[in-house]
């Protein structure tokens, strides 16, 4: 089967618009992933000729009280499945407890991680993106969802990762 590259991260920052625009306003194929729940769903996906699954997460609205633990279980679910974990953060609002639990669950994994800033729609929030290297998981890559800025890269980045 092809590679699983599994997009984690906290409620609203962008990781359902950030699999749209990876899988380039395809039809996406929606499939079944044996021990995936329905909070989970998996695409084909392809780039620079080669084929993997992209598994986007989230799509239940947890209780503001338990968010970070609930995003903690979640990724700790697809970090599972994936090859290579896309983790985005909000690069607008900076690096939250929430996503720090996320830091955690991927510290304890043997998983190759790649750090997208998201919401980068300009140069001018390129040094909000900047502060993420606090994260202490690498350069944050730049990207767009929304509009597309940096996504070739960032998919280079993935897919270098496998
Ligand atoms: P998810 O909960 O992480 O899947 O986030 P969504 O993909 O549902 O996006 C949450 C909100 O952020 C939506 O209103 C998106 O339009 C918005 N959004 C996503 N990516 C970007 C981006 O690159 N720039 C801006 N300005 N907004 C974005
Ligand atoms: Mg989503």
């Amino acid at each position: 089967p092809p590679p699983v590259v599994a997009v984690v991260g906290r409620p609203n920052v962008g990781k359902s618009t950030l699999v749209n625009r990876i899988l380039g306003r395809r039809e996406a194929v929606v499939e079944d992933v044996p021990g995936v729940t329905r909070d989970r769903v998996a695409y084909d996906a392809a780039w620079g000729g080669r084929r993997f699954t992209v598994l986007d997460t989230g799509g239940w609205e947890p209780k503001a009280e338990g968010l970070a633990a609930a995003v903690a279980d979640q990724a700790r679910l697809a970090v599972d499945a994936a090859d290579v974990v896309l983790f985005v953060v909000d690069a607008t609002v900076g690096a939250t407890d929430t996503d720090e639990a996320v830091v955690g669950v991927l510290r304890r994994a043997d998983k190759p991680v790649v750090l997208a800033a998201n919401k980068v729609d300009d140069a001018r929030a390129e040094a909000d993106a900047a502060t993420l290297w606090s994260l202490g998981l690498g350069e944050p890559l730049v990207v767009s969802a929304l509009h597309g800025r940096g996504s070739g890269d960032l998919l280079d980045a993935v897919l270098n990762a496998l």
